[in-house]
């Protein structure tokens, strides 16, 4: 790509280290995942061990203590080699409410062992089958009794769940009907699944168009210790959305890493199939789609990267992480698109790898947040119209 800037990464050597960690896991390993729906333990256990996953949490805690745009370089090095980092990205992330909102016993209790990877976080349970995108109008609700919560409900879509020890649930503590505004009465907990699998919690696995591990969860009457919520009561809807940005801007990286494995892809093959004397490539009509999604990717990148230093100096940053998380997975889309486009019926053989990757990226267009929320939040919030939900 560009060699110029390149050179000037500061994440050059983190990205050296991934590119090394991720050809152990060449396509033959997510291939037979994919036909089976496994976990990638082991590529989990290497992410672990090299301490990526807790790069996010302060040294303090056994973390690498770096900075959000570490993160990104790995997410994106990750995806740019054909892996994928949706198997444990969340692990990277969660873990920041309880940085930011817990009490100084929950940040002991839990932050060491998240860093070290002895305990998983990276189960998220806030959507819900009925409420979907309008999270306030979620059902699950926590009634406090004595010293415990609770919990009753159903969430869908919580990727992980049967993979991490630790969820962060959303509930709602007072009826929206008793709260002066819809967002007030949503309630942050850290559920020890460990504890409550098969006692009032139920894990489902939901089969979908590619490996992602997402689940069903049904609570029943499920106990969860008071001193489990996170921050104070009735303010975690204001907690998750703390968060939002940095899981946009990783995902986007995400997208840009997914967008490069498909331009990589495209080009060598262009280069390399000869037909009519000729190397495809050599077709305008070959090379133009590649080179647009280059360019699309390439924009997206710049808008991540803003965001990313907007971020990492404390400066309000939603703008470019919502245009870059939508710009990326549109630059992904198009990339495959063209990827599967140049490979021509190659494209839709398992062993290219082109197929299920183009599977994968599409997902980032509606998780974890649809493009439409994305246009609604720069019409409302950047550009002043009137809100339209
Ligand atoms: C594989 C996968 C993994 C996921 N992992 C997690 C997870 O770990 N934890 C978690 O909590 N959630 C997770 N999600 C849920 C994800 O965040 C939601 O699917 C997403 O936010 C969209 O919500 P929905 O599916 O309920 O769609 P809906 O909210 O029903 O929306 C359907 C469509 O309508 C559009 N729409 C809705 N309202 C409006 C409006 N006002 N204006 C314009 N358009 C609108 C949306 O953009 C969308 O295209 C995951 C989803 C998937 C598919």
């Amino acid at each position: 790509m560009d060699k110029t800037l390149m050179n000037a990464d500061p994440h050059a050597e983190i990205r050296e280290e991934v590119r090394k960690l991720c050809s152990r896991f060449p396509g033959e390993y997510w291939r037979e995942l994919d036909a089976r729906r496994g976990y990638p333990t082991e590529f989990v256990q290497a992410l672990t061990e090299a301490g990526y996953l807790g790069a996010l949490i302060p040294e303090e805690y056994g973390g690498a203590g770096l900075g959000l745009s570490a993160a990104a370089a790995i997410l994106e090095e990750v995806q740019a080699q054909g892996c994928n980092g949706a198997a444990c990205h969340a692990q990277m992330y969660i873990m920041g409410t309880i940085l930011r909102h817990g009490s100084k016993e929950q940040k002991d209790k839990y932050l060491p062992g998240i860093a070290s990877g002895e305990l998983r976080l990276q189960a998220f349970g806030v959507t819900e089958p009925t409420s979907g995108t309008d999270t306030t109008a979620l059902r699950t609700t926590a009634r406090r009794e004595g010293d415990k919560w609770i919990v009753n409900g159903q969430k869908i879509w919580t990727s992980r769940a049967e993979h991490s020890d630790l969820m962060l649930l959303l509930a709602r503590t007072t009826p929206r009907d008793q709260v002066k505004k819809k967002t007030e009465g949503l309630s942050t907990f850290i559920v020890d699944m460990r504890t409550v699998l098969g006692k009032g919690l139920t894990i489902r696995p939901i089969r979908t168009m590619m490996n992602h591990n997402s689940c069903e969860v049904f609570f029943d009457n499920m106990e969860v210790p008071a001193e489990n919520l996170v921050g104070q009561e009735g303010k975690g809807f204001r907690y998750i959305l703390d968060g939002m940005n940095a899981e946009r801007l990783l995902i986007a990286s995400e997208c840009i890493g997914d967008a490069k494995w498909f331009i990589e892809k495209a080009v060598n093959y262009a280069k390399e199939r000869v037909l009519f004397g000729r190397p495809i490539g050599q077709n305008q009509g070959v090379q133009f789609p590649i080179a647009k999604s280059y360019s699309q990717m390439r924009a997206a990148e710049a808008i991540v990267h803003k965001g990313l230093e907007k971020f990492e100096a404390g400066l309000p940053c939603g703008e470019e992480a919502n245009m870059g998380k939508m710009l990326a997975a549109e630059a992904s889309w198009a990339a495959g698109e063209a990827c599967v486009q140049t490979h021509g019926g190659f494209g839709f053989a398992e062993e290219y790898d082109v197929e299920r990757k183009f599977r994968e990226t599409r997902l980032y267009q509606v998780a974890p947040i649809s493009t439409n929320l994305i246009l609604s939040y720069l019409g409302e919030h950047v550009l002043g119209m009137p809100r339209s939900y």
